[in-house]
């Protein structure tokens, strides 16, 4: 493993900054501050999320132009590479998952999928098999292409203004406003999106398949916005990331539904539960409410269900999907 000096002492420097950032949050920074740099993980978070990662790394839904331009300010604003690259990495995430040819390979442990894949030579494999994945569809996109473009002044801008934006206009110190609302805030996102590469991919259950490692676990949905791992990889095509309204909730699907209401955002993919009862029966880890119900509908024990998070009556409550 050749490893990368450079991008590790920025990412090094990047997280001293980032304490002081943390330090002056909690003792310094105004609640509008707090409040801004809160707004912009929602922002960024849901431009990686709902973005890079299911309108243009899965094709999951399409979006007027004017909202795929809004979008990629999003996505820029989270400051993690062009959206081509992003989804090119993830598409050969998807394809290769947990193997030498998947950039974040889990196998090589919590550290290295979370961060270290960043500080090292890719490795041979990843470029080699990397090269059978198309992502020339993303270039037919002008969105993408200019921002790929103007990647460097895009990101310029948007990483100065978080800080900018509360120095202007409620008085808050520029040191302040720059370490909270640029730094901290973007530290802080880089974690919430790298926890599912990484503890998705080694805690968790799997309701769907249980022979892959991507798991549905609760601490990275909780930071991703609501990624239910194991159920995405599952169904990389579907636009929602759980099954919203039964068992798991999601927030960027709340707000992906939200914007389809709008108008903004149509076709979107889903699976029917028909399908993914199948899947579950099938392959399934046996946490599923479906498989519970199906193995043991008598002796159902609310003690599986507080370890797995799960409610079996909202579940019920929900409505069991239609089998016909
Ligand atoms: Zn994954
Ligand atoms: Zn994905």
């Amino acid at each position: 493993m050749e490893i990368i000096w450079r991008n590790v002492l920025v990412f090094i420097g990047l997280h001293v900054a980032a304490l002081y950032g943390l330090l002056l949050l909690l003792t310094a920074a105004k609640v509008a501050t707090l409040v801004w740099a809160y707004y912009l993980f929602i922002v960024g978070g849901f431009g990686i999320a709902a973005g890079a990662h299911k309108l243009w790394s899965h094709r999951s839904f399409k979006a007027i132009l004017p909202f795929r331009i809004l979008i990629a300010v999003a996505q820029t604003i989270a400051l993690q590479d062009d959206i081509y690259q992003w989804s090119r990495d993830h598409r050969v995430h998807h394809k290769f998952s947990d193997t030498d040819a998947d950039p974040y390979n889990s196998r090589r442990g919590f550290f290295f999928s979370h961060v270290g894949w960043l500080l090292c030579k890719k490795h041979p494999e990843v470029i080699r098999r990397g090269k059978t994945v198309d992502a020339s569809d993303l270039l037919q996109d002008p969105v993408v292409v200019y921002q790929r473009k103007y990647y460097v002044p895009l990101a310029l801008v948007c990483f100065a203004l978080p800080a900018i934006v509360p120095w202007y206009f409620w008085g808050e110190s520029f040191k302040t406003a720059f370490f909270v609302a640029s730094v901290f805030r973007y530290v802080f996102t880089l974690h919430a999106t790298w926890l599912t590469n990484s503890a998705a991919h080694i805690w968790g259950y799997h309701p769907y398949d249980k022979q892959m490692k991507p798991s549905d676990s609760r601490l990275a949905a909780s930071f991703s916005l609501g990624e239910w791992h194991n159920y995405h990889h599952v169904f990389p095509g579907d636009y929602r990331v759980a099954e919203l309204g039964s068992w798991r909730m999601s927030a960027t699907v709340v707000v992906i539904d939200l914007f389809a209401w709008m108008g903004l955002i149509y076709d979107l993919k889903t699976v029917s539960p028909k399908i993914v009862r199948s899947r579950v029966l099938r392959t399934g880890d046996g946490t599923h409410p479906y498989a519970l119900m199906e193995n043991c509908p008598l002796t159902y024990s609310g003690d599986i269900a507080k370890t797995n998070t799960m409610s079996m009556a909202k579940f019920l409550k929900a409505g069991l999907p239609n089998n016909n």
